[in-house]
């Protein structure tokens, strides 16, 4: 190949790229799309900030107390043995006291009540006694216990969540912490998709012999909701160049990404190979695990197009391992999720080649304490249900020569995804 252009010309030929090399060069290639809304705070759930939220006054906004109990000037107290302090008043949480408290004196306050003037430490109820109109303070408490002070949590004009978080169940509850009714989001990544086939059914029609439905498309409809992305979803396209060809058109004008499956592999990738040249910049890639080999990427237009392969769970592993994280930095998430890798004991033996990372499906459970990953019945690349029954892919490393019961090996949870 004579191309130069970065998509197409990054995978020699003949070489298959690393599930690291094919992830950085992904990422490297990305950048988020531009545009923003502001909506109503309860409206930015799972959506990705798009401006830092700035505290517009100290949170929490006075020093207030952290327990039940008295209010008091540390200086009122005895270094040792007991100290007597005249109760004076009380401070309620949404109802302060309004006094000074003055040495010798206390006043009874509530969780969340504003310190009163002059007190700068609070004795818990428990450690003191009642005794006519008096209370007694056992010696050994320390200067400012039990107290929060205000700006404690967030300073005014502090950064309190930067640009390119994700707002979830805290956000929000911090973001009303702030007084803060609209927010800045980024608006959602547009995302078309549509299975390619001549074997494909839609549900709902009767399935003709060799047929098969899409399965793919309702996989895909619910991660890409699961992103927060906005769906266009252009349905099944057959084996024919021209209607490829015209929904890809289509595709590249109305979204930011397009996601197809099935007809990269070799020999189907020649056809669309021809089309895709025509109309961007794409390269095909063989990727060095199982399931999942083959895989294109590039752009048409302004969008970005992630081929990914037909096998259903090679679907899954395709879109889970490399283009949801790039479709998460086009949405503007930053950091991206790290998703951790843990590691168990096997609990039973898997066949493997060295050679190509292999992405098995598994169920990690606790049996006697210990956390043990199992694989899910037949590990075929069409065989969805090795997904359903799953909770976890078990990653096994290109050097990987197998695995016996026992031995220790890495999963991934779907958790999340
Ligand atoms: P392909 O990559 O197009 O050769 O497809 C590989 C395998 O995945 C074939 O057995 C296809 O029938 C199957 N397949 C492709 N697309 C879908 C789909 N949308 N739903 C279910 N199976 C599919
Ligand atoms: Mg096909």
């Amino acid at each position: 190949m004579t191309d130069t252009s970065s998509c197409a010309s990054y995978a020699p030929e003949n070489r298959a790229l690393s599930a690291d090399e094919a992830r950085a060069h992904l990422l490297a290639q990305v950048a988020p799309v531009a545009g923003r809304e502001f909506v109503p705070l309860r409206s930015a759930l799972g959506r990705i900030l798009a401006a830092d939220i700035v505290a517009p006054h100290d949170v929490p906004a006075h020093d207030n107390s952290a327990m039940d109990g008295y209010a008091v000037r540390f200086d009122s107290l005895a270094g040792d043995g007991e100290t007597r302090l005249q109760v004076v008043g009380s401070a309620f949480a949404g109802n302060a006291f309004s006094g000074l408290v003055g040495k010798g004196q206390a006043v009874r306050i509530m969780t969340g009540a504003v310190l009163p003037a002059g007190a700068d430490t609070v004795v818990v109820q428990e450690v003191t006694r009642v005794e006519d109109g008096a209370v007694l303070v056992p010696a050994g408490q320390k200067k400012g216990q039990n107290t929060r002070r205000a700006g404690e949590d967030l300073a005014h004009g502090a950064v309190a969540l930067a640009a390119g978080k994700r707002v979830g169940p805290a956000e929000l509850g911090l973001i009303a912490s702030l007084g803060i009714a609209e927010v800045a989001v980024r608006r959602r990544l547009r995302v078309a998709f549509f299975s390619t086939g001549d074997e494909l059914a839609s549900i709902g029609t009767p399935l003709a012999p060799g047929q098969i439905y899409d399965s793919n498309r309702y996989t895909l409809h619910g991660l890409l909701t699961r992103l927060g992305a906005d769906l266009i979803d252009l349905g099944v396209v057959p084996d024919v160049p021209e209607a490829l060809e015209a929904t890809l058109r289509e595709a590249a004008g109305v979204a930011d990404a397009i996601i197809t499956t099935g007809g990269v592999s070799v020999g189907e990738a020649d056809f669309v190979r021809e089309i895709l040249a025509r109309l961007g910049e794409v390269g095909f890639w063989k990727l060095n695990i199982k399931p999942g080999r083959p895989m294109a990427f590039g752009k048409i237009g302004d969008a970005w197009l992630f081929g990914l392969p037909g096998n259903p769970v090679a679907v899954m592993v395709s879109y889970t391992q490399f283009a949801l994280d790039a479709l998460l930095r086009l949405s503007g998430l930053d950091p991206l999720p790290e998703r951790p890798l843990l590691t168990v004991t096997a609990a039973n033996a898997i066949r493997k080649q060295p050679g190509r990372r292999e992405y098995l499906r598994g169920t990690v459970a606790a049996v006697d304490g210990r956390w043990q990953v199992k694989t899910t019945g037949n590990q075929g690349s069409g065989v969805l249900r090795s997904m359903s029954e799953a909770n976890c892919f078990v990653v096994l490393p290109e050097d990987c020569a197998g695995v016996q019961a026992g031995d220790r090996v890495e999963v991934q949870l779907f958790e999340g995804v």
